[in-house]
């Protein structure tokens, strides 16, 4: 008997909730929670009252209210697919009530973006203690980026010496400028400061001035921007053989446009300012007029290839080995109504969820993605609608 509470019911979280409401084998009894009741009751609508049991309303950042949701449910395992700001009073709630947790993105706080693991990390020794495990991470990137990593270097090195994750969206909504998840995130992501690990120690670059053309396959050539991501930071810890790790991700010129528009005028600023008398965060603001990612998918056209390039030495010899995925938005519209970046984040999350409770990956304690077995993961994604490729090529990047 599986039992799982599912919190958040935006873009990602549709995604996950259908495909675990397909998975009878995996969840017995699905339970969905979120700020707006109406959101989980739409979706258990589609997916059906003996499928999604029960429906929710929770405000996730006040972890009381989660304790006793959790009570009343008495979930076996967490699933947090609301924003990073909840991640902590998730985490607590799960504490006290000794429940597995599981989420798709590290802690932020409101008013500083981190994008860092130290609050997460920093519960290690209170979950262990408490028998509980809690999985970080277990979206695309992070998440197979992570279990990418650790399958190559498992199976096709004996030690890994350069990496660069690569995260291509080669589709089109159609809309002059949208966000292919929360705005929010995903904005304060890409205007912070690019960071990347070599020889030992961070470097940071000003944010998208580092820029390589890369060959995507199915897609294309494309403008790939350097910047710093926050699987970075666990996997240079778990792999200390690494020399280098980067990350780079694709970006149009018309949304660069965008971008530096707003910034410029301090629309994507997150420090609050008096507006007709009340406190508003511009960014915040931002997001209430942008489109929501979760509608985009309706004809939405073409692919996204996100994968990892690795340098490293198997017998002796240096290889490069580029391991990737290529999902495509009218497929994950035809198949779960998604766009392609909420179906790439909602499968691993599911995908992580039913490994955990069946006991799979399964140690008390607080684990990113490249601390277990990739194996079986490896082997749900071919199944479950997120088939990789793996290829021996040249490193694509300038020396
Ligand atoms: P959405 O904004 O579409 O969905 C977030 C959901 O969380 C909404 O339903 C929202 O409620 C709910 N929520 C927000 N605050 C609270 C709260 N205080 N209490 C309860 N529910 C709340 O975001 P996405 O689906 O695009 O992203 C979900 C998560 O996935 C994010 O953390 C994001 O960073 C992560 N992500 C990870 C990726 C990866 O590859 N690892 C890639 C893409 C996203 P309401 O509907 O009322 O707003």
């Amino acid at each position: 008997m599986s039992r799982v509470l599912i919190i958040g019911a935006g873009g990602v979280s549709t995604v996950t909730v259908k495909k675990c409401a397909r998975l009878p084998e995996f969840f017995d009894e699905i339970y969905l929670a979120s700020r707006t009741l109406s959101k989980c009751e739409a979706l258990q609508q589609e997916c059906g009252v003996d499928r999604i049991k029960g429906v929710f309303a929770v405000d996730a950042d006040n972890a009381d209210e989660v304790i006793k949701l959790i009570e009343q449910v008495k979930p076996d395992l967490v699933v947090n697919l609301a924003l990073p700001y909840q991640d902590l009073p998730i985490m607590d709630a799960c504490l006290a009530t000794k429940t597995h947790y599981l989420d798709t993105a590290n802690y932020e706080p409101k008013d500083e973006a981190k994008f860092e693991y130290s609050w997460q990390w920093a519960y290690q020794d209170k979950f262990k203690d408490a028998g509980i495990m809690a999985l970080l991470g277990s979206g695309f990137d992070p998440g197979v980026t992570n279990v990418y990593t650790a399958y190559t270097a498992k199976h096709y090195f004996d030690e890994i010496h350069y990496l660069d994750i690569v995260d291509c969206n080669g589709g089109d909504h159609g809309k002059a400028f949208a966000t292919n998840f929360n705005p929010e995130i995903n904005i304060r992501e890409i205007t912070q400061r690019g960071r990347f690990w070599e020889n030992g120690e961070w470097k940071e670059t000003d944010p998208l001035s580092v820029r390589e053309d890369l060959d995507y396959q199915n897609i294309g050539v494309r403008a790939s921007y350097l910047m710093f991501h926050e699987e970075l930071e666990s996997l240079v810890k778990h792999f200390p053989t690494l020399k280098r790790a980067r990350f780079w991700m694709t970006f149009g010129e018309a949304y660069l446009t965008h971008l530096r528009v707003l910034e410029g005028i301090g629309m994507t600023s997150i420090e609050p300012i008096n507006f007709q008398g009340q406190q508003i965060v511009p960014l915040e603001f931002l997001k209430a007029v942008l489109p929501n990612p979760g509608s985009l998918s309706d004809g939405y056209q073409g692919q996204t290839c996100i994968g990892t390039y690795i340098t490293g030495i198997k017998d002796g010899k240096e290889k490069t080995i580029f391991i990737y995925n290529n999902c495509d938005h009218a497929a994950c519209h035809a198949e779960v109504g998604a766009q392609a970046v909420s179906y790439t984040t909602g499968v691993p999350a599911m995908i992580g969820a039913a490994l955990m409770l069946k006991g799979t990956w399964m140690k008390p304690g607080v684990w990113n993605m490249e601390q277990f077995d990739p194996d079986p993961f490896m082997e749900l994604l071919n199944v479950h609608g997120l088939p990789w490729h793996v290829i021996e090529c040249d490193s694509p990047f300038a020396k």
